[in-house]
Protein backbone atom coordinates (compact mmCIF):
# COMPACT_ATOMS: atom_id res chain seq x y z
CA UNK A 1 0.00 0.00 0.00
CA UNK A 2 1.57 3.34 -0.69
CA UNK A 3 2.43 6.01 1.79
CA UNK A 4 -0.31 8.45 2.37
CA UNK A 5 0.73 11.43 4.19
CA UNK A 6 -2.76 12.69 5.32
CA UNK A 7 -4.15 15.67 6.94
CA UNK A 8 -7.08 14.26 8.13
CA UNK A 9 -7.96 16.43 11.04
CA UNK A 10 -5.73 19.49 10.58
CA UNK A 11 -8.60 21.57 10.78
CA UNK A 12 -12.48 21.05 11.84
CA UNK A 13 -14.12 20.15 8.53
CA UNK A 14 -17.97 20.60 10.12
CA UNK A 15 -16.54 23.99 12.03
CA UNK A 16 -14.79 25.37 8.85
CA UNK A 17 -17.41 27.28 6.56
CA UNK A 18 -14.34 27.50 3.64
CA UNK A 19 -13.60 23.74 3.94
CA UNK A 20 -12.33 23.71 0.23
CA UNK A 21 -10.50 19.66 0.43
CA UNK A 22 -7.41 17.57 1.26
CA UNK A 23 -4.10 17.71 0.36
CA UNK A 24 -1.03 15.41 0.73
CA UNK A 25 2.07 14.01 -0.91
CA UNK A 26 3.01 11.33 -3.13
CA UNK A 27 6.85 11.29 -2.72
CA UNK A 28 7.62 8.78 -4.55
CA UNK A 29 4.59 7.64 -6.35
CA UNK A 30 1.38 8.45 -8.97
CA UNK A 31 -0.17 11.76 -8.51
CA UNK A 32 -3.21 9.99 -9.26
CA UNK A 33 -5.75 9.58 -6.38
CA UNK A 34 -5.13 6.12 -4.61
CA UNK A 35 -8.43 4.20 -4.03
CA UNK A 36 -7.51 4.78 -0.47
CA UNK A 37 -7.52 8.65 -1.38
CA UNK A 38 -11.26 8.45 -3.40
CA UNK A 39 -13.06 6.77 -1.04
CA UNK A 40 -12.02 9.30 2.04
CA UNK A 41 -13.11 12.71 -0.57
CA UNK A 42 -16.59 10.16 -1.08
CA UNK A 43 -17.02 10.37 2.85
CA UNK A 44 -15.99 13.70 3.03
CA UNK A 45 -18.33 14.99 0.54
CA UNK A 46 -21.24 12.73 1.18
CA UNK A 47 -21.36 12.80 5.09
CA UNK A 48 -23.73 15.66 5.86
CA UNK A 49 -22.34 16.73 9.17
CA UNK A 50 -19.11 17.98 6.87
CA UNK A 51 -21.36 20.07 4.89
CA UNK A 52 -19.25 20.62 2.07
CA UNK A 53 -21.13 20.27 -1.68
CA UNK A 54 -17.71 19.42 -3.16
CA UNK A 55 -14.42 19.15 -1.72
CA UNK A 56 -10.82 19.18 -3.98
CA UNK A 57 -7.67 17.13 -3.30
CA UNK A 58 -4.27 18.30 -4.04
CA UNK A 59 -1.57 15.61 -4.54
CA UNK A 60 1.89 16.88 -4.72
CA UNK A 61 5.65 15.49 -4.96
CA UNK A 62 8.69 16.52 -6.11
CA UNK A 63 9.92 15.57 -9.46
CA UNK A 64 13.72 16.16 -10.60
CA UNK A 65 13.79 19.25 -8.38
CA UNK A 66 10.15 20.43 -9.61
CA UNK A 67 7.20 19.93 -8.01
CA UNK A 68 4.36 18.41 -9.55
CA UNK A 69 0.94 17.97 -8.41
CA UNK A 70 -2.19 16.77 -9.21
CA UNK A 71 -6.02 18.38 -8.64
CA UNK A 72 -9.35 16.35 -8.36
CA UNK A 73 -12.91 17.49 -7.67
CA UNK A 74 -15.35 15.37 -6.25
CA UNK A 75 -19.07 16.49 -6.18
CA UNK A 76 -21.66 14.69 -4.78
CA UNK A 77 -23.15 13.01 -7.32
CA UNK A 78 -20.71 13.91 -10.64
CA UNK A 79 -17.74 11.72 -11.50
CA UNK A 80 -14.38 12.83 -10.07
CA UNK A 81 -13.39 15.83 -12.31
CA UNK A 82 -9.35 16.30 -13.07
CA UNK A 83 -8.51 19.67 -12.67
CA UNK A 84 -5.47 21.68 -14.07
CA UNK A 85 -2.78 22.73 -11.72
CA UNK A 86 -0.90 25.52 -12.90
CA UNK A 87 2.52 26.35 -11.18
CA UNK A 88 3.11 30.19 -11.44
CA UNK A 89 5.74 30.73 -13.96
CA UNK A 90 4.68 28.30 -16.50
CA UNK A 91 4.41 29.50 -19.86
CA UNK A 92 1.01 27.28 -20.58
ZN1 LIG B 1 -2.87 9.77 -1.85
Amino acid sequence: MPQTLAVTGFFNRSASPNYLGEWHSHPSFSLMPSNRDQDSMWEIVNDPSVGANFAILLIVKLEAGELAGSVNLFASGFDVMAGELLFEGDSN
